[in-house]
């Protein structure tokens, strides 16, 4: 049978039920090898910036609360799952929880050793995806299921791109295929094969991360490479909603979207994909499908090659936390050409999206995720030849084929300090 790759997001493992459904999905797909790819638990991705965060401000104390609230999140679930506490599972997530701290402890003690945000994020983030692993596989074997568990820093090659590493296709191409091909004709029906997601490494060796959501990707790489006809990404969603249940009341969920779609979706800030997955899978045609894993037989979402534009609804996306700058020639001239270039130029130094963007004659704005360390750096510099006002607080809402009355229901009672439409897009900056 042929190999399908699955995802699993944090939501769907963080817990122990979570771990048992994985199974219980993996199982219903005995019939052909699965290439499985798993973030980190719950919430771990987040727990982990805030220590890092501890880290760079070598603040000890808030340091080691942190770990330690992570390493209790995971052996609470260790000790539900493995109630034999000899098994082999506490030894290996005892060891990782070892490297972590003897990472930070090293930087505390040197604080000269750390290098840049970027950098360090990638080194102490990761582990999310190492711990949660290392409990998947041990869990899938333990229930009879056998797990080969490849370290994904040896398949997914990138550049040094901390934070969002670019993928050396050629050189993970080679190693996906020397690694797992082999393991798919020696494997048995039903087997799985684990890797992380969003972690890879660079040519140093120093593991680098692919953006915040970055599993999906992982899964996508996978795919493409080993050319398989369907991806699966297992979210706690029944599929690809036309908005957020979080705070939108009754989504309704689309059956079927183009590629397009779905990139302008995820490019626009929708926690629906991490914006790079779809084109290595619309280039080969691989289709994406988006399922419930509390429903795994429901339908989901089909992302797929159609050609339409007969979407019904409204598509509304909420970016949350960001900054609407304006920024004026302080020397009282026009913005140029020249302005706008060395704008931009700042903006991709500091690796700060644009968002939304706009000009009038004497003034540019730009809508930015509102992101401190970045900010203030990226403010003082603009600011030698820049005046620079900021609105801080702002929301940023995008709807794909909207309507008036779309547009009504997110203004109401909101002041909106910039509108932008195009025929199928409006992004609207309120507060
Ligand atoms: N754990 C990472 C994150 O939360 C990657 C992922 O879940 O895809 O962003
Ligand atoms: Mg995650």
């Amino acid at each position: 049978m042929e190999l399908k790759v699955f995802k699993f997001g944090g939501a769907s493992v963080n817990s122990a039920a979570g771990f048992h459904n994985v199974f219980r999905i993996l199982k219903r797909h005995r019939g052909s090898p699965v290439m499985t790819v798993v973030s980190a638990l719950g919430k771990t991705t987040n727990a982990l910036e805030i220590l890092l965060k501890h880290y760079l401000a070598n603040d000890p104390i808030l340091l080691i609360e942190s770990y330690r609230a992570i390493q209790d999140v995971h052996f609470n679930i260790i000790h539900q799952l493995f109630p034999d506490e000899t098994h082999p599972v506490y030894g290996e997530a005892e060891s990782l929880f070892d490297q972590l701290r003897g990472y930070i402890r090293k930087g505390h003690l040197y604080d000269k050793i750390k290098r840049s945000y970027d950098f360090e994020y990638d080194q102490i983030v990761s582990y999310g995806e190492l711990f949660s692993s290392c409990i998947l596989s041990n869990y899938l074997n333990s229930k009879g299921i056998a797990c080969a568990l490849f370290d994904a820093r040896k398949l997914i090659m990138t550049d040094h791109t901390y934070r969002d590493a670019r993928v050396n296709w050629d050189k993970t191409a080679g190693r996906i295929n020397s690694a797992i091909l082999p393991w798919i004709a020696g494997s048995v029906p039903g087997s799985v094969a684990l890797t992380q997601g969003f972690i890879g490494s660079d040519p140093s060796n120093n593991t680098t991360t692919l953006g915040r959501e970055g599993s999906d990707y992982t899964a996508a790489i996978l795919a493409y490479v080993l050319k398989t006809s369907e991806v699966t990404i297992w979210k706690d969603v029944p599929g690809v909603l036309n908005a957020d249940p979080k705070w939108f009341k009754n989504p309704k969920k689309l059956p079927t979207i183009s590629y397009r779609e779905a990139i302008e979706l995820a490019y626009f800030g929708a926690s629906v994909i991490h914006p790079k997955t779809i084109r290595p899978l619309e280039n080969a045609g691989i289709k994406l499908f988006v399922k419930s894993f509390e429903k795994p037989a429901a339908a989901g979402t089909l992302i797929t090659n159609i050609d339409h534009w007969d979407i019904k609804v409204p598509i509304y996306i909420r970016k949350q936390n960001q900054v609407l700058i304006s920024i004026s020639p302080r020397d009282f001239s026009f913005i140029v050409e020249e302005n706008l270039s060395q704008i931009f130029t700042v903006l991709a130094k500091y690796r700060s999206r644009a968002n939304v963007m706009q000009n009038s004659a004497i003034s540019f704005s730009v809508c930015l995720d509102r992101n401190e360390q970045v900010l203030s750096d990226l403010i003082e510099e603009l600011s030698l030849d820049y005046e620079i006002r900021y609105n801080y607080n702002v929301e940023l809402f995008t709807v794909r084929h909207y309507t008036p009355s779309a547009i009504k229901r997110l203004t109401k009672g909101r002041s909106v300090l910039l509108e932008q439409k195009t025929r199928h897009t409006v992004h609207l900056v309120v507060k």
